[in-house]
């Protein structure tokens, strides 16, 4: 039996771009199908620190290019979405911090990275008196500044269950060896085909959406698309669980030459009580040649160093690695906006950073619009969802990696 079914856009992978996209476009009316191979987030979006940033990263040179500039715009579009008044409702999703801080350790390098940034974030950054330190750092004789950002924090598998939620009888789970794009580069995807116990399902749609994160490299290439093309950041991450009571939120600016905080530390809610710190920054970039033993010792190293005040004798600590997936530019470059990209039929998308998803949703509405793509009947609508649902569940959300690394 072979089953032929029609939608509007189907988009592959369950990150925060193919859920901020599925929201977006059937807000416009389209019949949209979802299908994640294995677990909602479980690729980059779950192993991010959930920063919604404002610009700081880009403005330690001194300099705001007008690409960056669009991203300081960021946090309030975010914020308006968590008040219910934004493009997408995020009021259930929960906030973990509603800022963000950072703190120059007081080298010269460090202070005037830091003293750059804060001209170039005028209005956007606020320098700290003491009494108005976070918890974590109050009344600690810190040496430098200390600084509150715009930047907030999201507790990621929330923002994922908010974005999923509406939408389950649309999103399946299926694994790559059920599923086959057939196509090519000139025409992009002619059809999907599913495998069931009953014999393949088919399933035609108007547009593809890729936005399977580093797995978008190994559908383009199932469509002999080569262009565009994929780029990978390795990461090494540390997790760090301890029965310290404070949560940390901050960018702890170093003394070297990059523009890269020495460290970027979030707080995640731990057992008993507790929170798990998880560690990015500079030691995540320059870690991918560390083996884990390497890495947890610097780490350790780096956090005695920076915060002698804290007892980690007994904390429990993981490292793990994760690739950063986004378009390939020239020059090695890194990209500083959300990347959508149309082929045929077919769009690639990359948001770059969480905090872009709003810009690349936006992208995404207007280029369909622009195309003059127009939805399908209501009667044809949901019967390729109904069909499929009788075969494929409805995936979970996945679980952060350093809370299955801690367990
Ligand atoms: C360690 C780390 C920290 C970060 N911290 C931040 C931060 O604090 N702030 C910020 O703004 N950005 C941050 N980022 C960047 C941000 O996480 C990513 O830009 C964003 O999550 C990418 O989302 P995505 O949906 O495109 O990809 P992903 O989250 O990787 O999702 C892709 C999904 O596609 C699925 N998939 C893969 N192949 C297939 C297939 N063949 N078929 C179906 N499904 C498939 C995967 O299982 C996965 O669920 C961080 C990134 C990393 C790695």
């Amino acid at each position: 039996m072979t089953q032929a079914l029609q939608t509007d856009i189907v988009i592959l992978g369950g990150g925060i771009a193919g859920l901020w996209l599925l929201n977006r476009l059937r807000q416009e009316g389209y019949d949209v199908v979802l299908i994640e191979k294995s677990a909602l987030g479980a690729g980059q979006t779950l192993a991010s620190q959930g920063i919604i940033h404002g610009g700081l990263k880009y403005a330690l040179s001194g300099v705001l290019s007008p690409a960056s500039s669009a991203i300081a715009a960021m946090p309030e579009l975010w914020r308006s979405c968590l008040r219910g008044e934004g493009d997408i409702d995020l009021r259930d999703c929960k906030v973990l911090s509603p800022n963000y801080f950072m703190w120059s350790s007081g080298g010269y390098r460090s202070r005037l990275k830091t003293f750059l940034g804060s001209k170039a974030l005028r209005g956007r950054i606020d320098a700290l008196s003491p009494s108005a330190y976070p918890d974590f750092l109050r009344a600690q004789s810190l040496s430098g500044m200390l600084y509150q950002l715009t930047d907030f924090v999201v507790d990621t598998p929330s923002l994922v269950e908010v974005l999923a939620a509406p939408h389950r009888d649309r999103i399946f789970q299926i694994p790559p060896e059920q599923l086959r794009l057939v196509g090519d580069a000139e025409r992009g995807m002619t059809s999907l085909q599913m495998h069931t116990a009953d014999g393949p399902l088919t399933l035609q749609a108007q547009r593809l959406v890729l936005s399977a994160g580093e797995g978008n490299d190994a559908l383009l290439s199932q469509l002999g698309i080569n262009n565009p093309q994929m780029q990978t950041r390795p990461l090494h991450m540390l997790a760090v669980r301890s029965r310290h009571p404070h949560p940390v939120y901050l960018h702890c600016i170093g003394d070297s030459f990059g523009m890269t905080p020495r460290l970027t530390i979030t707080s995640h809610p731990g057992p008993d009580g507790f929170w798990d710190w998880y560690i990015g920054g500079e030691i995540a970039e320059a870690g991918t040649q560390r083996s884990a033993h390497e890495q947890i010792e610097e780490g350790r190293t780096q956090l005695q160093q920076m915060f002698p005040w804290v007892d980690l004798s007994e904390a429990q600590w993981t490292s793990f690695f994760v690739n950063r997936a986004e378009p390939k530019l020239a020059n090695l470059q890194r990209p500083d906006t959300a990347y959508i990209h149309s082929v045929a039929n077919t769009v690639v998308a990359w948001p770059t950073k969480l905090t872009l998803t709003p810009e690349l949703g936006n992208g995404a509405v207007n280029l369909f619009k622009e195309q003059g793509l127009r939805p399908l009947s209501s009667e044809q609508s949901p019967a390729a969802s109904t069909a499929i649902s009788q075969y494929f569940e409805t995936p979970p959300v996945a679980t952060p990696r350093w809370e299955d690394l801690l367990r």
